[in-house]
């Protein structure tokens, strides 16, 4: 018995036939049958190659999560998850976006913190059509779920920021031309999550690869290469290979390191198949070694580490471009948007002569290329629709995952959550003037990352004042991505006991935002 075989029934599935072959079945069977129609291998497994996943059955409370048998959990409608590479939109993308969700997705729509659009209500008689609108116009759920190469991370501002010295937006371009959708690369130990960016300002320490702008003393500006990074149960941060990348050998080291992880990393337990598990036993050296001699065939250069930010960076607000326009950053609460309101973005950007929006991992959203006479008349027409560009900390700081309303994992509720936390805070703590991350995870499955959060929130049952067992959260404090250069980032201490109820969650961040506005030391 070892760390690959006997395979798990999820590797059993993915050898029986590749994920990707499932589109064919729906395009010629399923989209015609219905749900009643599909294969149930597919329905729980293979359609997450397409984006697909079974969403939950209204009414079921989290409680049950975890007693139910899969079937009784699965509503009969989809969430779709649309891959938005880097997070660069087009407004004739934007607005494909919206008119889906119009159309079919009874107008909901999340921005994901990995820069994805979330649908909600698809049904699977409609998912062809909406491949093909998709498609039209460059985007598609091609492999945005399921053991496979997920959305590539981006920086929001590639090839606008002032700061940035190389735009790596080609080599995200070239990873997504010839590796997505490739079949040899499509039956991974589990998912596999990129981040390229000069900046960074991605949460480039939380993904399986990473590649972080750097400049080498001899050869220049590349990047600094990262791996194994992932939170969720176990959580471990990437760590540096010490080598250094120029831009046009990213794509190259990109697939030497999906390669090591499809051909050695651990399908026998699927808790312990990301690459990070890999990672910890072999050590960077190792590593690094076995990506050099079979992968690459031949050594890497030695590089230095990148500067990296204090603070997570979120581009919200109005930054001057390097071309001298404006690109303007706003707070959507805990990216829920809805068809609708992408609409009501595509037109304030095209009113103020922009053609270009990014989504951010902080599920916020950017505006490019407006002239300075137009941006506070952007930022006007941005608030009329409830989208702040100089929105408050906890606007600003709170993230949420999707929570009991459509996942079927979860346990407690995010989203409303998140709305009321942040409407109480406003209220209660107007001026609060420090940067603050809160993030509220419906299990510990920790998607929008519980622990590097100053104020991370993991959903779970507890015990509510009458003793019976109600939503609520266990609480890591102090996590926090992004520190300053020679340090590692850390996360938030689980402390024993430390929980509250849902109901009584706006009250207890006031009790510890009040504490730490009283004993906060000068300048922190
Ligand atoms: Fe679902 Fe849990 Fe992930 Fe939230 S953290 S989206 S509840 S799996």
């Amino acid at each position: 018995m070892g760390h690959r075989e006997p395979l798990n029934p999820n590797e059993r599935t993915k050898k029986d036939d590749n994920g990707l072959n499932v589109r064919a079945r729906v395009e010629s069977i399923y989209a015609h049958g219905g749900f009643a129609s599909i294969d149930p291998a597919d329905l729980r497994g293979r359609l997450r190659w397409w984006g697909l996943y079974t969403q939950r059955k209204p009414g079921i409370d989290g409680g049950r999560t975890a007693i139910l048998e899969p079937h009784e959990l699965d509503d009969e409608y989809f969430m779709l998850r649309v891959r938005i590479d880097g997070g660069q939109l087009s407004l004739a993308q934007l607005r494909v976006l919206a008119d889906i969700s119009k159309k079919y997705a009874r107008d909901t729509a999340d921005i994901t913190d990995r820069q994805n659009i979330q649908y909600h209500w698809i049904r699977i008689e409609d998912v062809p059509t909406i491949w093909r609108e998709l498609e039209a116009v460059g985007l598609s759920t091609t492999e945005a779920c399921g053991d496979t190469p997920r959305v590539v991370l981006g920086s929001p501002v590639a090839g606008i920021a002032e700061s940035e010295i190389i735009d790596p937006t080609e080599a995200i371009t070239e990873i997504c031309e010839r590796f997505i959708g490739d079949p040899t690369l499509s039956n991974l130990p589990r998912k596999f999550k990129s981040s390229i960016s000069w900046l960074a300002d991605t949460p480039y320490e939380a993904n399986d690869i990473s590649f972080v702008g750097v400049i080498h003393p001899e050869h220049g500006p590349g990047f600094d290469l990262w791996v194994g990074g992932g939170l969720s149960t176990n959580p471990m941060l990437a760590q540096r290979l010490g080598a250094w990348v120029p831009l046009h050998e990213v794509p190259e080291v990109w697939l030497g390191v999906i390669q090591i992880f499809r051909d050695y990393g651990y399908r026998r337990l699927r808790s312990r198949a990301r690459l990070k598990y890999l990672l910890a036993d072999w050590g960077a050296a190792k590593f690094r070694e076995v990506l050099e001699q079979e992968y690459l065939k031949r050594p890497l250069v030695d590089g230095p580490a990148p500067e990296l930010p204090e603070r997570p960076i979120d581009h919200v607000g109005i930054h001057k471009q390097w071309d001298g326009k404006f690109y303007v950053g706003a707070a959507p609460v805990a990216g829920r948007v809805s068809g609708t309101m992408l609409d009501q973005i595509a037109d304030a950007a095209e009113a103020h002569g922009s053609d270009r929006v990014r989504l951010t991992p902080y599920q916020k959203f950017l505006i490019c290329d407006v002239e300075s006479e137009n941006v506070d008349s952007l930022a006007r027409t941005l608030r009329s629709h409830g989208l702040q560009v100089t929105p408050s900390a906890w606007r600003r700081g709170t993230m949420a995952c999707t929570g009991i309303e459509f996942c079927k994992l979860a346990i407690v509720e995010t989203k409303a959550r998140a709305a009321e936390l942040v409407a109480h805070l406003e209220e209660r703590l107007a001026d609060f003037d420090a940067d603050i991350s809160i993030h509220l995870n419906g299990c510990p499955n920790a998607c929008a990352r519980t622990q590097v959060a100053d104020i991370g929130l993991k959903g779970q049952l507890v015990r509510g004042p009458d003793g019976d067992m109600v939503e609520g959260f266990q609480i890591h404090l102090g996590g926090g991505l992004g520190m300053a250069a020679g340090q590692s980032a850390g996360f938030g201490r689980k402390v024993r006991g430390l929980k509250t109820t849902a109901a009584e969650l706006p009250q207890y961040v006031e009790r510890v935002a009040r504490n730490y506005l009283a004993e906060r030391s000068d300048g922190e």
